[in-house]
Order: structure tokens, then sequence, then C-alpha cells
């Protein structure tokens, strides 16, 4: 499997880190290895002094496909939750005044943490979704799936010109604003519209 995820899918945080809104959608990519399994303890990394949480929600991919049109990509996942997309800002903010890539300020070990997955039915308002992430039990950043710039349909569509997707793939959908720094010992949960979907320490 692989972890996909959409940079700048909100209008405010792309204006929060001064980056300009995009005209398609900014895609980068984490490895296997950057998944945070369930119930495990997040462990601060060493490499960085300023980690930062971004909220987002969390799709599961459930087909295998390419080359997907819009109008079909809804068949392509069947899962949602919320996740965390942990990025070193410290060092992806080098990463972007030199040029260079991301992975070392995305795509570290343990950099995605994804909650439990909620089957995608037709209660499911898919343009119409409610959530939140929590630190320390404040809201610090609240967001629904209808202000996102590119919808999960056209995420799903772009993408696939680019990469096949697979049965398992997980796609990042973009953070809204609000993103902040984290250090050991905060807490942080995120909800789905009411649910309580991950909650994790910083140790
Ligand atoms: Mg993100």
């Amino acid at each position: 499997m692989k972890i996909i995820c959409i940079g700048r899918n909100y209008a405010e945080h792309a204006k929060e880190l001064g980056n300009d809104i995009p005209e398609e959608p900014v895609i980068f990519m984490k490895p296997k290895s950057a998944l945070l399994q369930a119930h495990t303890p997040f462990y601060y990394p060493e490499f960085t002094n300023e980690l930062h949480y971004e909220g987002e929600l969390v799709l599961r991919v459930s087909k295998n496909g390419k080359y997907i049109q819009e109008r079909h990509a809804g068949n392509y996942y069947n899962g949602i939750t919320v996740g965390i997309d942990f990025t070193a800002r410290d060092i992806q903010d080098e990463c972007k005044k030199k040029g260079l890539p991301w992975e070392k300020a995305k795509a570290f070990d343990n950099s995605a943490a994804v909650g439990k997955f909620i089957d995608i039915t037709p209660e499911i308002k898919k343009n119409n979704i409610n959530f939140s992430l929590l630190k320390n039990k404040e809201v610090v950043q609240k967001a629904n799936s209808s202000e996102m710039i590119f919808s999960f349909d056209s995420i799903i569509s772009h993408i696939s010109n680019y990469f096949s997707l697979n049965i398992g793939d997980l796609i990042f959908t973009g953070t809204p604003a609000g993103v902040g720094e984290v250090v050991v010992g905060d807490e942080l949960e995120l909800f789905f519209e009411d649910k309580s979907l991950l909650s994790l320490e910083i140790k």
C-alpha cells in the first residue's frame, strides 16, 4: 500500500503558510513505514524542533484503477476517517527554500496517523462532513469537507492520471487552517462529526 497526500486543499490553510491557492492538486507521498498503527504511541522525532499536526480527512481505496474519470471516482473508495499528516515544519521550510523534495519533512516513520475507518454509506454526505482536531482538549482545527478546493472525486481522478490506485491505498485529502506545533506530552484527538476516531499522545 501507499499513502498519497494532497497539499494546500483549503484556501485558508494555503494562506496561513504563505502559499498560493493551487490550480491543480498538490500531491506528495508517504511510504508504508510512515503509517502509525492504531494504539501505538507517537514518539517526537529527534531531527526536528518544530513538529506540526495537520488534521485531515483520509480515504481508503477499495478498487484498483488508473485514468479514473471523476464521475466514476466514487466507486474507488469505500472508507473514510480522520488522520494526522505530521510535518517537521522547520525541515519543510528549509526544503521549500532550497527547492528540494519534502520527504524528510513529511514521510518519516509514523508521520501518518490514521483513525478508525467508517464505511461510506449513502447517509454520509461526502461534500458536507464536519471534522475537528483538539489539542489538549481545545479545538484548534475545525472544518467541513465542502471547504476543500478539490473534492474527493476530483482528487481521486487527478491522482490516477499519474499513479495507479490499489486496494488499501490511503489518501490524505489536505488540512484546513489552524495547523500548529506539538510538544512532548500534548494530547491530540480527532473527530469525524461527533465521533472520536483517533487520539494519541506525543511521547
Ligand atoms: Mg497535509
